[in-house]
């Protein structure tokens, strides 16, 4: 985040509102173009990657030529970290314990109000709502991780096509098209149920087109590197295909075609386990989630217990040696001990 601190040091980006903190929050537009295109990331606090890809696509459409001939056919209006308080502290929440993306009708947070007036004066073609999401989630039913997912929101309780929704549905289906997946990742269609308060559905009612973005996990890449880049081809393709009119031969059944998210992964997966369950011993399969959390200044992945339901799937699978294993793990006893325990005879 060197690059945002150092463009608010040169006060080239303006302060579109304030947080709850009275911290500010920072928006940036480009171009000059007739068709607008407004985004914002990290009204979740701790959903950092799509900020970083933003960042990444305004120096490829400053730096570049095809980024500069871009810039010709679109107004893009970014809002970087919609929710400063949560970025500083590393939550989802907003200083008032609010989530963000549940607040579009009430209104009840500056943060929001600074959104809707942003869309209100700029009245963008298309929006683009930026977040992240855990490694838990894989590309339909398999144990792929769900490095991108993608939704283009109901505008209405029975989840019709309408015009605007039509639109993001086809610059998904565009942007998943020029993807190359592979067999270690996928992408995933995000439920559609349909909810006013949130942002996405909130303004595909109002009848622009609206696309959710969910930044995920890449195998071994917790750092998310690999994820930016995704998600920076991603909003390329997406911005390449509004400017040059290029998608609407897609249609809502390509993007209902994409692999459902679902829930399963865990972190690890540790089988051949001694475990004990209220006095019963048996072999298991095991699971361990991390936890981020912010501690000193980084970013830390504490493990957790996350039991041993057989309908989970591992993203990295470790096998517990008996001989290394003195007692079985007792799974009622707290995450923090069954966590200790592991760690005296596995490493993870
Ligand atoms: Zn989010």
């Amino acid at each position: 985040m060197e690059q945002l601190n150092k463009m608010k040091l040169e006060k080239s980006i303006e302060i579109l509102g304030y947080s709850v903190k009275q911290r500010p929050i920072y928006g940036l537009k480009l171009g000059e173009g007739n068709y607008k295109v407004l985004a914002w990331s990290q009204m979740h606090g701790n959903e950092t990657t799509t900020t970083k890809a933003c960042l990444d696509l305004v120096d490829y459409l400053q730096q570049t030529d095809q980024g500069r001939a871009m810039l010709k056919r679109l107004q893009l209006q970014l809002i970087f970290q919609l929710n400063p308080d949560g970025a500083v502290r590393y939550t989802r929440l907003n200083a008032n314990k609010i989530d963000l993306n549940r607040d579009a009708v009430q209104e009840t947070q500056p943060e929001m109000t600074t959104l809707k007036t942003v869309y209100s004066a700029f009245k963008p073609d298309l929006c683009l709502n930026l977040h992240g999401q855990r490694t838990i989630f894989s590309s339909g039913n398999s144990n792929k991780p769900a490095t991108l997912s993608f939704l283009a929101p109901a505008a209405n309780e029975a989840r019709e096509v309408t015009p605007a929704r039509l639109i993001a549905m086809q610059l998904i289906a565009k942007m998943v098209n020029e993807q190359a997946v592979s067999n270690q990742w996928g992408i995933g269609r995000y439920d559609d149920t349909f909810n006013l308060n949130c942002t996405g559905d909130f303004f595909t009612a109002q009848g622009t087109p609206t696309i959710l973005f969910e930044a995920g996990h890449f195998p071994n890449d917790y750092k998310r590197l690999k994820t930016r880049e995704f998600v920076f081809n991603a909003l390329l393709s997406c911005l390449n295909s509004v400017s040059s009119n290029q998608y609407q031969h897609f249609t809502a059944e390509d993007y209902l075609a994409i692999p459902a998210n679902d829930n399963h992964l865990r972190d690890i997966e540790i089988r051949n386990v001694t475990i004990v369950n209220k006095g019963k011993i048996t072999i298991s399969t095991i699971f361990v989630q991390f936890k981020e959390v912010l501690q000193q200044g980084d970013i830390h992945f504490i493990p957790e217990y996350a039991g041993n339901d057989p309908q989970l799937k591992g993203l990295k699978v470790i096998y517990a040696l008996s001989k290394n294993q003195t007692k079985p793990i007792d799974v009622v006893e707290s995450s923090t001990k069954i966590i200790k325990h592991l760690q005296s005879f596995i490493d993870f």
